[in-house]
């Protein structure tokens, strides 16, 4: 949380809470949680309270605007790493007007409302509420059966600026074409992000599914966006730092084979098929 974030798609995050509850198998390591724990927060399940901010937060993201409006960039805000927005609690409802008000007060930033929610976002709005166009709304998808489910809700939305999926953990290999073409509303997916599980339990990504959606990105001029491998990485990417030690898997039981190594995160880096993948969606604001 804070300025100057390390997430290399965005320039800053900002939490209207913390806390949350586990929905899908995305959620099983989830890093929020962890970190609440070690700071001594019991914020997760749905009989624990959350927990809420000063007006001094809520004031920094006018700051960042400002700044956004004096370098005359657009920056990113991610919202929220420590939280899911479209939870659906009552005490909840308060502070996520309060957002939607900054929102507004913002129109320097670009946000990012990242939740595996989407199905409960229109319910959760105030009646009639149409996103303004600095909104990027984005659903997770880690395997095919959280795409069927969850991009057709998605995919509801016209008014916010970009439709996006965050594809980390990528759980399994998922087809996204289908998504790409415009559906009766006139809505496709605008951007994908893609990356595997980082942590000490994290399950290896099969190289072969990143680089399967990049490759259908490419095809339907989709924006793609490769944000990192995670704690696996594939063996001939990084034989020569390998140690004797280093734990390997061999993943697929289809006759074929491929060797991930669990090297952690930062030593994985982020280059896939021999280049990094920092495609971005135009937007008109
Ligand atoms: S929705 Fe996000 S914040 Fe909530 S439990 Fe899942 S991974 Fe964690």
């Amino acid at each position: 949380m804070g300025k100057d974030s390390r997430i290399e798609w965005t320039h800053h995050t900002f939490n209207p809470w913390w806390g949350c509850v586990k929905v899908s198998a995305a959620c099983d390591h989830c890093y929020a949680e962890t970190w609440a724990k070690r700071l001594g927060e019991g914020l997760w399940g749905p009989h624990t309270p959350r927990r809420f901010f000063s007006d001094a937060h809520w004031k920094e993201p006018l700051k960042w605007n400002k700044d956004a409006a004096r370098d005359k960039v657009r920056r990113r805000v991610f919202c929220a790493s420590m939280a899911d927005v479209f939870e659906n609690r009552p005490d909840l409802v308060e502070a996520r007007r309060r957002l939607l008000n900054l929102i507004d007060q913002t129109p320097n930033l670009d946000w990012l409302l990242l939740t595996k929610r989407i199905h409960l976002v229109r319910k959760q709005l105030p009646k009639g509420y149409d996103f303004p166009k600095n909104v990027w709304l984005g659903a997770t998808v880690e395997d095919q059966a959280t795409a069927n489910k969850r991009i057709k809700h998605l995919l509801e939305f016209s008014s916010p600026s970009v439709r996006f999926l965050s594809c980390e953990p990528l759980l399994s290999a998922v087809d996204l074409a289908p998504y790409f073409s415009p559906n009766e509303k006139g809505n496709r997916v605008d951007w994908v992000i893609a990356g595997g599980e980082s942590g000490p339990h994290s399950r290896p990504m099969d190289p072969a599914w990143p680089v399967a959606l990049q490759r259908q990105c490419a095809r339907a001029k989709v924006p793609f966006h490769f944000k990192q491998w995670g704690h696996w990485a594939p063996v001939d990417q990084v034989a020569d730092i390998l140690k004797k030690s280093t734990p390997i898997r061999v993943l697929r039981q289809d006759g074929s084979e491929v060797s991930v190594a669990a090297i952690g995160k930062s030593k994985a880096g982020r280059v896939l098929a021999g280049k990094h993948w920092d495609q971005f969606p135009r937007t008109v604001v």
